[in-house]
Protein backbone atom coordinates (compact mmCIF):
# COMPACT_ATOMS: atom_id res chain seq x y z
CA UNK A 1 0.00 0.00 0.00
CA UNK A 2 1.16 3.62 -0.83
CA UNK A 3 0.62 5.83 2.53
CA UNK A 4 -0.52 9.60 1.96
CA UNK A 5 1.76 9.78 4.83
CA UNK A 6 4.71 8.43 6.59
CA UNK A 7 5.63 9.97 10.14
CA UNK A 8 8.82 9.11 11.28
CA UNK A 9 9.28 9.10 14.90
CA UNK A 10 6.18 8.80 17.56
CA UNK A 11 7.30 11.61 20.17
CA UNK A 12 4.61 14.15 21.30
CA UNK A 13 5.55 15.93 17.18
CA UNK A 14 5.24 12.28 15.60
CA UNK A 15 2.55 10.91 17.66
CA UNK A 16 0.56 14.16 17.16
CA UNK A 17 0.59 14.32 13.51
CA UNK A 18 -0.17 11.46 13.33
CA UNK A 19 -3.22 10.88 14.83
CA UNK A 20 -4.51 14.58 13.32
CA UNK A 21 -3.73 13.05 10.09
CA UNK A 22 -5.54 9.97 10.59
CA UNK A 23 -8.79 11.91 12.32
CA UNK A 24 -8.56 13.59 8.40
CA UNK A 25 -9.01 10.43 7.25
CA UNK A 26 -5.96 10.36 5.39
CA UNK A 27 -4.04 6.78 5.08
CA UNK A 28 -0.83 7.27 7.71
CA UNK A 29 1.99 5.38 8.79
CA UNK A 30 4.06 6.07 11.76
CA UNK A 31 7.36 4.58 12.61
CA UNK A 32 9.53 4.81 15.60
CA UNK A 33 12.91 2.88 16.59
CA UNK A 34 12.23 2.74 19.49
CA UNK A 35 9.05 0.55 21.58
CA UNK A 36 6.94 2.49 24.07
CA UNK A 37 7.13 2.96 26.80
CA UNK A 38 10.69 4.44 26.05
CA UNK A 39 12.74 7.11 28.21
CA UNK A 40 13.30 10.71 26.76
CA UNK A 41 16.28 12.80 28.35
CA UNK A 42 13.67 15.71 29.34
CA UNK A 43 12.84 18.61 31.85
CA UNK A 44 9.07 17.21 32.11
CA UNK A 45 7.67 20.33 32.06
CA UNK A 46 4.42 20.97 29.77
CA UNK A 47 3.16 24.76 29.37
CA UNK A 48 -0.13 26.21 30.06
CA UNK A 49 -1.05 26.47 26.43
CA UNK A 50 0.02 22.74 26.30
CA UNK A 51 -2.69 21.33 27.52
CA UNK A 52 -5.16 22.76 24.64
CA UNK A 53 -2.97 20.81 21.65
CA UNK A 54 -3.31 17.80 24.50
CA UNK A 55 -7.29 18.33 24.98
CA UNK A 56 -7.51 18.47 21.15
CA UNK A 57 -5.58 14.91 20.68
CA UNK A 58 -7.96 13.58 23.63
CA UNK A 59 -5.21 12.56 25.79
CA UNK A 60 -5.65 15.69 28.39
CA UNK A 61 -8.04 13.99 30.64
CA UNK A 62 -5.84 11.52 30.95
CA UNK A 63 -2.64 12.90 32.14
CA UNK A 64 -4.33 15.30 34.15
CA UNK A 65 -6.12 12.40 35.82
CA UNK A 66 -3.21 10.06 35.91
CA UNK A 67 -0.99 11.76 38.46
CA UNK A 68 0.15 15.00 35.78
CA UNK A 69 1.71 17.80 38.76
CA UNK A 70 0.10 20.74 38.92
CA UNK A 71 2.46 23.92 38.68
CA UNK A 72 1.06 27.07 39.58
CA UNK A 73 4.01 28.80 38.40
CA UNK A 74 7.55 29.03 38.95
CA UNK A 75 10.28 30.45 41.34
CA UNK A 76 13.63 31.73 39.99
CA UNK A 77 16.59 32.28 42.23
CA UNK A 78 18.66 35.34 40.94
CA UNK A 79 22.89 34.40 41.50
CA UNK A 80 22.47 37.13 44.27
CA UNK A 81 19.92 34.73 45.60
CA UNK A 82 17.01 37.09 44.82
CA UNK A 83 14.12 34.53 44.74
CA UNK A 84 11.33 35.63 42.40
CA UNK A 85 8.33 33.94 42.70
CA UNK A 86 6.00 34.12 39.06
CA UNK A 87 2.54 32.69 38.60
CA UNK A 88 0.70 32.75 35.40
CA UNK A 89 -1.59 35.29 34.66
CA UNK A 90 -4.90 34.02 35.27
CA UNK A 91 -7.17 37.03 35.21
CA UNK A 92 -6.65 40.31 32.40
CA UNK A 93 -6.27 40.70 29.07
CA UNK A 94 -4.56 36.68 27.84
CA UNK A 95 -5.79 33.27 29.58
CA UNK A 96 -4.13 30.40 29.21
CA UNK A 97 -6.01 27.10 28.49
CA UNK A 98 -5.28 25.74 31.79
CA UNK A 99 -4.29 28.47 34.29
CA UNK A 100 -1.19 25.88 35.56
CA UNK A 101 1.11 24.37 33.61
CA UNK A 102 2.18 20.50 34.35
CA UNK A 103 4.64 18.24 35.13
CA UNK A 104 4.05 15.08 33.62
CA UNK A 105 6.97 12.34 33.53
CA UNK A 106 7.90 11.41 29.81
CA UNK A 107 7.47 8.02 30.22
CA UNK A 108 4.11 8.47 30.94
CA UNK A 109 3.44 11.53 28.31
CA UNK A 110 4.65 9.56 25.14
CA UNK A 111 2.97 6.54 26.21
CA UNK A 112 -0.33 8.50 26.63
CA UNK A 113 0.27 9.98 22.93
CA UNK A 114 1.12 6.60 21.52
CA UNK A 115 -1.91 4.80 22.95
CA UNK A 116 -4.31 7.53 21.52
CA UNK A 117 -2.74 6.73 18.25
CA UNK A 118 -3.40 3.29 18.55
CA UNK A 119 -7.05 4.24 18.79
CA UNK A 120 -6.90 5.80 15.94
CA UNK A 121 -6.99 4.30 12.04
CA UNK A 122 -3.24 5.40 11.56
CA UNK A 123 -0.55 2.28 10.96
CA UNK A 124 1.79 2.58 14.05
CA UNK A 125 4.77 0.30 13.66
CA UNK A 126 7.39 0.36 16.80
CA UNK A 127 10.93 -1.10 16.40
CA UNK A 128 11.36 0.55 13.13
CA UNK A 129 14.29 2.17 12.52
CA UNK A 130 14.17 4.66 9.67
CA UNK A 131 17.82 4.50 7.99
CA UNK A 132 17.68 6.85 5.12
CA UNK A 133 15.05 8.99 2.64
CA UNK A 134 14.46 7.77 -0.70
CA UNK A 135 14.94 10.77 -3.28
CA UNK A 136 13.37 10.99 -7.06
CA UNK A 137 14.51 13.84 -8.65
CA UNK A 138 13.49 17.13 -6.38
CA UNK A 139 11.40 15.29 -4.31
CA UNK A 140 11.30 12.83 -1.11
CA UNK A 141 9.06 10.09 -2.07
CA UNK A 142 9.76 7.72 1.10
CA UNK A 143 11.87 6.12 3.33
CA UNK A 144 14.05 3.21 4.07
CA UNK A 145 13.63 1.14 7.04
CA UNK A 146 15.13 -1.39 8.70
CA UNK A 147 12.93 -3.60 11.33
CA UNK A 148 14.20 -5.13 14.45
CA UNK A 149 15.79 -8.11 13.26
CA UNK A 150 17.71 -5.32 10.78
CA UNK A 151 16.39 -6.35 7.62
CA UNK A 152 15.92 -3.24 5.30
CA UNK A 153 12.40 -2.38 3.16
CA UNK A 154 11.46 0.81 1.04
CA UNK A 155 8.55 2.05 2.01
CA UNK A 156 6.75 4.82 -0.54
CA UNK A 157 4.13 7.93 0.61
CA UNK A 158 3.09 10.27 -1.23
CA UNK A 159 4.57 12.93 1.76
CA UNK A 160 7.12 12.11 4.91
CA UNK A 161 7.12 13.80 8.08
CA UNK A 162 10.04 14.21 9.89
CA UNK A 163 9.23 13.94 14.06
CA UNK A 164 12.63 12.19 14.62
CA UNK A 165 13.93 14.46 17.25
CA UNK A 166 17.22 15.72 17.60
CA UNK A 167 19.52 13.86 15.96
CA UNK A 168 16.67 13.15 13.13
CA UNK A 169 17.57 10.96 10.08
CA UNK A 170 15.30 12.27 7.26
CA UNK A 171 17.02 16.15 8.06
CA UNK A 172 20.48 14.57 8.07
CA UNK A 173 20.27 12.90 4.82
CA UNK A 174 18.74 15.92 3.30
CA UNK A 175 21.90 17.77 4.54
CA UNK A 176 19.92 20.59 6.48
CA UNK A 177 21.35 19.98 9.79
CA UNK A 178 24.18 22.82 11.24
CA UNK A 179 25.94 23.39 14.27
CA UNK A 180 24.67 26.37 16.81
CA UNK A 181 27.30 28.52 18.18
CA UNK A 182 25.56 28.14 21.89
CA UNK A 183 27.84 25.56 23.13
CA UNK A 184 25.72 23.46 26.11
CA UNK A 185 24.81 20.20 27.54
CA UNK A 186 22.30 18.96 29.83
CA UNK A 187 22.64 16.77 32.78
CA UNK A 188 19.74 14.96 34.09
CA UNK A 189 18.70 12.82 36.94
CA UNK A 190 16.14 12.64 39.07
CA UNK A 191 16.69 13.46 42.89
CA UNK A 192 14.45 13.14 46.14
CA UNK A 193 14.99 15.37 49.09
CA UNK A 194 13.18 18.45 47.62
CA UNK A 195 11.35 19.68 50.94
CA UNK A 196 8.75 21.82 50.69
CA UNK A 197 8.38 22.26 46.74
CA UNK A 198 4.78 22.28 46.32
CA UNK A 199 3.27 23.40 42.92
CA UNK A 200 6.28 24.70 41.72
CA UNK A 201 9.00 24.36 39.55
CA UNK A 202 12.27 25.82 40.52
CA UNK A 203 15.15 27.77 38.94
CA UNK A 204 18.54 28.32 39.99
CA UNK A 205 20.93 30.70 37.35
CA UNK A 206 24.26 30.69 39.07
CA UNK A 207 26.41 31.84 35.33
CA UNK A 208 27.73 29.90 33.42
CA UNK A 209 25.24 27.01 34.76
CA UNK A 210 21.39 26.68 35.30
CA UNK A 211 19.73 23.97 37.32
CA UNK A 212 15.54 23.01 37.37
CA UNK A 213 13.66 21.47 39.84
CA UNK A 214 10.62 19.92 38.59
CA UNK A 215 8.22 18.13 41.10
CA UNK A 216 7.36 14.95 38.85
CA UNK A 217 5.43 12.93 41.55
CA UNK A 218 5.18 12.85 45.26
CA UNK A 219 8.84 13.15 47.00
CA UNK A 220 10.47 12.77 43.49
CA UNK A 221 12.11 16.05 41.31
CA UNK A 222 12.98 15.85 37.35
CA UNK A 223 16.53 17.76 38.45
CA UNK A 224 18.74 19.30 35.38
CA UNK A 225 22.19 21.28 35.06
CA UNK A 226 22.17 23.11 31.84
CA UNK A 227 26.52 24.09 31.64
CA UNK A 228 29.36 24.51 29.21
CA UNK A 229 30.45 21.66 26.92
CA UNK A 230 33.70 22.76 27.00
CA UNK A 231 35.75 20.43 29.28
CA UNK A 232 32.93 18.54 29.66
CA UNK A 233 35.17 15.20 27.63
CA UNK A 234 37.24 15.31 30.69
CA UNK A 235 34.54 13.96 32.99
CA UNK A 236 33.84 11.19 30.53
CA UNK A 237 32.70 8.24 32.31
CA UNK A 238 32.57 10.17 35.48
CA UNK A 239 28.99 12.33 35.15
CA UNK A 240 27.68 11.77 38.64
CA UNK A 241 31.04 12.55 40.50
CA UNK A 242 30.67 15.82 38.14
CA UNK A 243 26.77 15.95 38.24
CA UNK A 244 27.33 15.95 42.54
CA UNK A 245 30.30 18.68 42.11
CA UNK A 246 28.66 21.03 40.38
CA UNK A 247 25.10 20.78 42.39
CA UNK A 248 27.36 21.51 45.83
CA UNK A 249 29.00 24.52 43.76
CA UNK A 250 25.17 26.17 43.04
CA UNK A 251 24.86 27.58 46.37
CA UNK A 252 21.46 28.75 45.85
CA UNK A 253 19.76 25.00 45.01
CA UNK A 254 22.46 23.84 48.32
CA UNK A 255 20.77 25.85 50.60
CA UNK A 256 16.88 25.55 49.36
CA UNK A 257 17.23 22.12 49.40
CA UNK A 258 20.18 20.57 51.63
CA UNK A 259 18.55 17.11 51.65
CA UNK A 260 18.51 16.66 47.96
CA UNK A 261 19.71 13.50 46.82
CA UNK A 262 19.87 11.72 43.82
CA UNK A 263 17.54 8.98 42.95
CA UNK A 264 18.62 7.83 39.31
CA UNK A 265 21.50 7.75 37.21
CA UNK A 266 22.64 10.79 35.49
CA UNK A 267 22.36 11.08 31.85
CA UNK A 268 24.00 13.81 29.71
CA UNK A 269 22.71 14.80 26.23
CA UNK A 270 24.36 17.70 24.06
CA UNK A 271 25.33 19.82 22.27
CA UNK A 272 21.68 21.17 23.24
CA UNK A 273 21.05 23.53 20.22
CA UNK A 274 21.51 22.80 16.63
CA UNK A 275 19.81 24.62 13.27
CA UNK A 276 18.06 23.03 10.68
CA UNK A 277 17.38 24.58 7.38
CA UNK A 278 13.75 24.41 5.47
CA UNK A 279 14.19 21.35 3.11
CA UNK A 280 14.83 22.06 -0.40
CA UNK A 281 13.19 19.21 -1.69
CA UNK A 282 9.32 18.65 -1.91
CA UNK A 283 7.51 15.87 -0.44
CA UNK A 284 9.05 16.54 3.16
CA UNK A 285 8.10 18.75 6.33
CA UNK A 286 9.52 18.92 9.40
CA UNK A 287 8.21 18.65 12.92
CA UNK A 288 9.58 19.04 16.76
CA UNK A 289 13.04 18.78 17.31
CA UNK A 290 13.66 17.46 13.84
CA UNK A 291 13.02 21.43 12.92
CA UNK A 292 15.57 22.64 15.11
CA UNK A 293 16.00 23.36 19.38
CA UNK A 294 17.51 26.24 20.89
CA UNK A 295 17.94 25.72 24.64
CA UNK A 296 15.55 24.26 27.51
CA UNK A 297 14.95 27.41 30.10
CA UNK A 298 11.74 28.31 28.40
CA UNK A 299 10.34 24.65 28.24
CA UNK A 300 8.30 24.82 25.19
CA UNK A 301 10.01 22.12 23.10
CA UNK A 302 6.91 19.95 23.94
CA UNK A 303 4.34 22.82 23.03
CA UNK A 304 6.26 23.90 20.17
CA UNK A 305 6.24 20.07 19.25
CA UNK A 306 2.43 19.64 19.33
CA UNK A 307 1.49 23.05 17.95
CA UNK A 308 4.24 22.22 14.98
CA UNK A 309 2.50 19.47 14.31
CA UNK A 310 -0.67 21.00 13.84
CA UNK A 311 0.70 23.37 11.72
CA UNK A 312 2.54 20.34 9.95
CA UNK A 313 -1.27 18.59 9.61
CA UNK A 314 -3.10 21.76 8.27
CA UNK A 315 -0.95 22.45 5.47
CA UNK A 316 0.02 18.79 4.98
CA UNK A 317 -3.75 17.85 4.28
CA UNK A 318 -3.96 20.85 2.21
CA UNK A 319 -1.51 19.51 -0.06
CA UNK A 320 -2.67 16.13 -0.27
CA UNK A 321 -6.30 17.01 -1.12
CA UNK A 322 -4.69 19.26 -4.41
CA UNK A 323 -1.95 16.62 -4.98
CA UNK A 324 0.86 19.13 -4.83
CA UNK A 325 2.98 18.46 -2.49
CA UNK A 326 6.06 20.16 -3.88
CA UNK A 327 8.28 22.05 -1.76
CA UNK A 328 6.76 25.20 -2.59
CA UNK A 329 3.18 24.03 -1.45
CA UNK A 330 4.39 23.09 1.62
CA UNK A 331 6.12 26.33 2.09
CA UNK A 332 3.58 27.77 3.82
CA UNK A 333 3.74 25.46 6.93
CA UNK A 334 7.79 26.67 6.88
CA UNK A 335 6.35 30.33 7.49
CA UNK A 336 2.82 29.63 9.93
CA UNK A 337 5.75 27.98 11.84
CA UNK A 338 8.01 30.75 11.53
CA UNK A 339 5.32 32.98 12.33
CA UNK A 340 4.15 31.32 15.24
CA UNK A 341 7.89 30.74 17.12
CA UNK A 342 9.47 33.81 16.08
CA UNK A 343 8.72 36.51 18.28
CA UNK A 344 9.24 33.81 21.42
CA UNK A 345 12.35 32.80 20.12
CA UNK A 346 13.24 36.51 20.08
CA UNK A 347 12.51 36.40 23.87
CA UNK A 348 15.00 33.03 24.40
CA UNK A 349 17.80 34.61 22.68
CA UNK A 350 17.37 37.55 25.01
CA UNK A 351 17.19 35.87 27.99
CA UNK A 352 20.10 33.85 27.10
CA UNK A 353 21.90 37.09 27.11
CA UNK A 354 20.59 37.63 30.65
CA UNK A 355 21.06 34.37 32.31
CA UNK A 356 25.12 34.39 31.00
CA UNK A 357 26.43 36.87 33.25
CA UNK A 358 25.94 37.46 37.00
CA UNK A 359 25.35 40.99 36.94
CA UNK A 360 22.33 41.01 34.09
CA UNK A 361 21.05 37.98 35.76
CA UNK A 362 21.18 40.28 39.02
CA UNK A 363 20.29 43.68 37.41
CA UNK A 364 17.03 41.44 35.81
CA UNK A 365 15.89 40.07 39.26
CA UNK A 366 15.78 43.30 40.80
CA UNK A 367 13.69 44.97 38.08
CA UNK A 368 11.21 41.75 38.18
CA UNK A 369 11.43 41.93 42.31
CA UNK A 370 9.94 45.61 42.03
CA UNK A 371 7.12 44.32 39.39
CA UNK A 372 5.37 41.44 40.24
CA UNK A 373 2.93 42.25 37.10
CA UNK A 374 5.83 42.21 34.63
CA UNK A 375 7.32 38.95 35.77
CA UNK A 376 3.29 37.24 35.78
CA UNK A 377 3.47 38.59 32.09
CA UNK A 378 7.12 37.13 31.61
CA UNK A 379 5.34 33.88 32.47
CA UNK A 380 2.57 34.14 30.34
CA UNK A 381 5.01 34.25 27.25
CA UNK A 382 6.92 30.93 28.77
CA UNK A 383 3.47 29.82 29.49
CA UNK A 384 3.12 30.21 25.54
CA UNK A 385 -0.57 32.23 25.54
CA UNK A 386 0.82 35.91 25.85
CA UNK A 387 1.73 37.09 22.64
CA UNK A 388 5.78 38.18 23.17
CA UNK A 389 4.88 41.03 21.41
CA UNK A 390 3.34 42.28 24.59
CA UNK A 391 6.34 42.62 26.45
CA UNK A 392 7.33 45.49 24.12
CA UNK A 393 4.06 47.63 24.10
CA UNK A 394 1.65 48.71 27.05
CA UNK A 395 1.04 46.22 28.25
CA UNK A 396 4.91 45.83 29.62
CA UNK A 397 4.59 49.56 30.31
CA UNK A 398 1.59 48.73 32.50
CA UNK A 399 3.19 46.49 34.49
CA UNK A 400 6.52 48.10 34.94
CA UNK A 401 4.42 51.26 36.21
CA UNK A 402 2.62 49.39 38.90
CA UNK A 403 5.65 48.60 40.79
CA UNK A 404 5.74 47.03 44.08
C1 LIG B 1 17.71 18.68 28.61
C2 LIG B 1 16.38 18.99 27.98
C3 LIG B 1 15.31 19.35 28.78
C4 LIG B 1 14.08 19.66 28.19
N1 LIG B 1 13.05 20.03 28.99
C5 LIG B 1 11.86 20.35 28.44
C6 LIG B 1 10.75 20.70 29.25
O1 LIG B 1 10.82 20.70 30.48
N2 LIG B 1 9.58 21.02 28.63
C7 LIG B 1 9.47 21.01 27.28
O2 LIG B 1 8.40 21.35 26.76
N3 LIG B 1 10.50 20.64 26.48
C8 LIG B 1 11.67 20.30 27.03
N4 LIG B 1 12.70 19.89 26.24
C9 LIG B 1 12.48 19.76 24.79
C10 LIG B 1 11.65 18.50 24.49
O3 LIG B 1 12.19 17.37 25.12
C11 LIG B 1 11.60 18.27 22.98
O4 LIG B 1 11.39 19.51 22.33
C12 LIG B 1 10.51 17.28 22.58
O5 LIG B 1 10.77 16.00 23.09
C13 LIG B 1 10.40 17.20 21.05
O6 LIG B 1 9.50 16.19 20.70
P1 LIG B 1 9.70 15.40 19.32
O7 LIG B 1 8.52 14.53 19.17
O8 LIG B 1 10.01 16.37 18.25
O9 LIG B 1 11.02 14.54 19.52
P2 LIG B 1 11.31 13.30 20.53
O10 LIG B 1 10.51 13.47 21.76
O11 LIG B 1 12.78 13.23 20.64
O12 LIG B 1 10.77 12.06 19.74
C14 LIG B 1 11.44 11.58 18.59
C15 LIG B 1 11.04 10.13 18.35
O13 LIG B 1 11.63 9.72 17.12
C16 LIG B 1 12.15 8.41 17.28
N5 LIG B 1 13.24 8.26 16.31
C17 LIG B 1 14.43 8.90 16.31
N6 LIG B 1 15.16 8.52 15.26
C18 LIG B 1 14.42 7.62 14.56
C19 LIG B 1 14.63 6.85 13.39
N7 LIG B 1 15.78 6.95 12.70
N8 LIG B 1 13.66 6.02 12.96
C20 LIG B 1 12.48 5.92 13.66
N9 LIG B 1 12.24 6.60 14.80
C21 LIG B 1 13.19 7.45 15.24
C22 LIG B 1 12.62 8.34 18.72
O14 LIG B 1 12.65 7.00 19.19
C23 LIG B 1 11.55 9.18 19.42
O15 LIG B 1 10.50 8.39 19.91
C24 LIG B 1 13.93 19.58 26.80
C25 LIG B 1 15.00 19.18 25.99
C26 LIG B 1 16.21 18.89 26.57
C27 LIG B 1 17.36 18.48 25.68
Amino acid sequence: MRYDAVVVGAGPSGAAAGILLAERDLRVLVLDRARFPRPKICGEYLSPEAARVLDRLGVLKRLEGGGAVRLSGMTITAPDGTRLTGSYPCAGRWRGYRDHALAVRRIVLDRVLADRLRETAADFLEGRRVTDVIVDGDGVVGVEVADGAGRPQSIRARLVIAADGRNSVVARRLGLVAPHALRRVALMTYASGADGLADRGEIFVDPPVYAIVNPVAPGLVNLGLVLPLAGLSAHRGRLEELFDTRVRQLAGLRARFPRLARAAPVHALGPLAYRVAPPRHGGVMLVGDAAGFYDPFTGEGIFAALRGAELAADTACAALARSDCSARALAAYVRTRRAAFRDKERVTRVLQFVIARRWTANAAARVFARCPALLSLVMGVFGDFVPPRALLGPPALAALLRRR
